[in-house]
């Protein structure tokens, strides 16, 4: 993994300035024409990918220091996950969920049995369920459903009464229902009528979950760690406070680790770092290997069971294509390989962050895993600044809630290129 293209990054460090009058080029990347005005990229256009660099149309590289927010983890091209897609597109590509293909099964066995063993039991011994979508927001979406059925089918709650308790400052995605519990005003003003049915309690704070928890509750939904939000990692005894809270009120705990999920942290799931097993877990982003949108809710088989034909589906849930990608990004996890990579680089990573943060050139860091959010100190700038002076430096990173950069590179990153980076963010924090 080490030679896949980091090996030059000690040749990189020379140049890395020369073309920053690049960065803030006006039009470079940004001159959109027709498309929309929803997202507002950094001044970049990349034409290429391998492993954790990505090359420009004028041929300059960078470091990807953000990895599509998770959907990356593996890379650009992880060459197991492209020979899986290659061989899945030289076969079949698609057949709707009308008719069963030859990977869809394989799919969800080798996804509940990476995953299942994480996940609460079922208490009749049902087996673990995987239900397969395309994006995140669309498991989030899932998780809901199939959490409001399961309060009317079998907790006997009454009809359109369910409430789902959530947390300030959460991403679930960019659905309808999905930003009516948003805390976030740009994310959700201006997109009413909002769904009723959720209760917004503070992060990190289990006696406020308590306390939103009544007869109607049928679930608490969170991110074990909250990405969007700043890389936010709540107080240890946080979840395992909130798993507790939900055992005593036969609520379900719902976790989503669509961006936390699968190696991100240094384990397949952030809540296994604490000890906690929820009954629904939902994933995405590197599900599909950087190459195709995969998601998938997976748990207990009496909750997801309450879906049955007919009551939701998808129809590019569990394609072909999918699947095979999804089954590859499986059995890369499998052998543990990755999680350990991404514990050991991460260490490493959170370990010269820490000391950033204690001398000054960062506010504060926060992190687990290749996973840090780093905050910028009050009168150096905003997030989208350092941005900014990283892509000149040639590292990808995204800004998030002003202050706030987001790093969360390839765990396929070289070792030297991971050093190589982080003594850019040094050196951007500090001019
Ligand atoms: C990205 C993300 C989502 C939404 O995923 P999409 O594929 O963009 O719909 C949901 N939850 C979390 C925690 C995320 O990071």
């Amino acid at each position: 993994m080490d030679t896949l293209r980091g090996g030059t990054s000690g040749e990189r460090g020379g140049d890395v300035v020369a073309d920053d009058a690049r960065a803030g080029a006006p039009g470079a990347a940004d001159d959109g024409g027709h498309l929309a005005h929803n997202y507002r990229p950094l001044p970049v256009r990349i034409a290429n990918g391998e492993g954790a660099w990505v090359r420009d149309v004028a041929g300059i590289e960078y470091l990807d220091f953000l990895a599509g927010y998770s959907a990356l983890n593996f890379g650009h091209r992880h060459p197991a996950l492209v020979a899986a897609a290659k061989a899945q597109l030289d076969r079949l590509t698609l057949t709707s969920r009308a008719f069963r293909h030859d990977g869809l099964e394989v799919f969800a066995d080798r996804l509940a049995g990476l995953v299942g063993p994480l996940l609460r039991p079922a208490p009749g011994g049902e087996p673990t369920l995987v239900l397969p979508m395309n994006t995140g927001a669309e498991a989030v979406e899932t998780a809901v459903k199939a959490a409001r059925k399961w309060g009317y089918d079998v907790r006997g709650v009454p009809d359109d009464r369910a409430t789902i308790v959530v947390a300030a400052g959460n991403f679930h995605g960019r659905t309808t229902t999905v930003v009516s519990f948003s805390t976030d005003d740009d994310a959700r003003r201006g997109f009413g009528p909002y769904t009723p049915g959720f209760r917004v309690v503070p992060y990190g704070d289990a006696a406020a979950v308590a306390a939103a928890i009544d007869e109607t509750t049928v679930a608490v939904l969170l991110e074990p760690i909250q990405g969007e939000a700043g890389v936010i990692v709540p107080p240890p005894d946080y979840l395992p406070a909130v798993r507790t809270v939900c055992d005593e009120a036969g609520v379900l705990l719902v976790a989503d680790e669509i961006q936390s999920g699968l190696g991100r942290t240094g384990a397949t799931l952030a809540c296994e770092l604490v000890g906690v097993r929820p009954d629904l877990v939902c994933l995405g982003k590197a599900l599909g290997g950087g190459i195709v949108p995969v998601s998938a809710v997976v748990g207990r088989g009496d909750v997801l069971g309450v879906l049955t034909p007919g009551t939701h589906g998808s129809t590019f849930g569990g394609n072909p294509l999918a699947t095979a990608v999804g089954t590859a990004v499986v059995d890369l996890l499998a052998t543990g390989e990755m999680q350990a990579r991404a514990a050991r680089l991460g260490a490493r990573m959170q370990e010269r962050l820490a000391r950033m943060a204690a001398t000054g050139l960062a506010a504060e860091v926060r992190g687990v895993g290749l996973w840090a959010g780093v905050d910028v100190p009050e009168g150096r700038g905003t997030g989208r600044d350092l941005a900014e002076r990283l892509l000149a430096r040639r590292v990808l990173v995204k800004d998030t809630h002003g202050r706030t950069v987001r790093l969360s590179p390839p765990i396929v990153i070289g070792r030297g290129d991971l050093d190589w980076a982080l003594d850019q963010v040094a050196d951007a924090l500090a001019g």
